[in-house]
């Protein structure tokens, strides 16, 4: 029987040949690449607040039924992503989209740590299900960048639109809502064109993000999970590798030389 350490060794050097080969990678990220940086995925063990589970507040008829209750959760949310910054994992994937033109960042997640972690250099991340510190009016659409505290005590101290006075909500896709038909269609796009789909702490099961690993494998690319337990992508992976994202995204994206010789220079 193969030892799992020797095992996992011949993946991660198969998998990092495929990514150096690669012209076109498109990396796609979930929950579990912030993990590490203090952030509770949904579905892990603290993934609670209060006593609710995330998929009853994050949905339309969460905030239509107590937009105060919803708010003060996307409230603490963000306060908890403002204390946390990006990890190892979040910068490599950053340094490698600077550095490689046809290297592009598509996520799931909200917290802005992806963005955060590219500075104002590179293509910016897509982010799929919107972000946790942009706010968007109910009644006129506006939206506008927020890192505000949520005052959540009564229905009176909610955000509300500078323009129209309307009452404002998270910029989040929630479940249930159609993704940003935009956005889908360029991370779709760029799925299709790539040699690989790097798929990073992703749960897999929500709906359309989850379908992106199978449109590059249908187009002919490979895909490549990282991942710490098994989901229904890990079967139809090139390669699935076990472990955390801040272990083993930066083995399969090492600092070019030149980048290597600033940071430790
Ligand atoms: P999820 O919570 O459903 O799944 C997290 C996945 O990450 C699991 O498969 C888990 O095994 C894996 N994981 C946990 N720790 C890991 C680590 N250290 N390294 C590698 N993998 C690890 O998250 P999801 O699949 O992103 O889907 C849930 C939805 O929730 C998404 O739509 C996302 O928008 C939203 N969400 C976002 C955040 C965020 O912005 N950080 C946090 C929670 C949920
Ligand atoms: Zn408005």
């Amino acid at each position: 029987m193969t030892r799992p350490d020797v095992a996992l060794h011949d993946q991660v050097a198969a998998a990092c040949l495929l990514m150096r080969d690669a012209d076109h990678v498109v990396v796609l990220t979930g929950a579990g690449i912030s993990a590490e940086s203090g952030v509770p995925t949904f579905r892990g063990a603290d993934g609670l607040w209060k006593t609710y589970r995330a998929e009853d507040l994050a949905t339309p008829e969460a905030f239509a039924h107590d937009p105060r209750l919803v708010w003060e959760w996307y409230g603490w949310r963000r306060t908890l992503v403002a204390a946390c910054v990006p990890n190892a994992a979040h910068r490599a994937i950053a340094s490698a989209a600077r550095e490689r033109p046809g290297f592009r960042v598509v996520t799931q997640n909200v917290d802005g740590l992806h963005a955060q972690a590219s500075g104002a250099g590179g293509p910016r991340p897509l982010e799929l299900h919107g972000s946790l510190v942009r706010t968007r009016c109910t009644r006129c659409e506006q939206r506008w960048d927020d890192r505000q505290p949520v005052d959540a005590t009564s229905m009176a101290t909610l955000p509300r639109c500078a323009a129209c006075g309307g009452l404002a909500r998270p910029d989040v896709v929630w479940f249930g809502e159609a993704l940003d038909p935009d956005v889908l269609d360029e991370a779709t796009r760029l799925a299709s064109a790539a040699d690989v789909c790097l798929v990073v702490g992703t749960s897999a099961v929500v709906y359309p993000a989850a379908g992106l690993a199978n449109v590059t494998r249908h187009a002919g690319g490979r895909v490549i999970e990282v991942n710490i337990a098994e989901t229904p992508l890990t079967g139809a992976a090139t390669i699935a590798i076990r472990g955390t994202a801040v272990d083993m995204i930066p083995r399969l994206l090492p600092a070019s030389p030149e980048t290597a010789t600033e940071v430790h220079g």
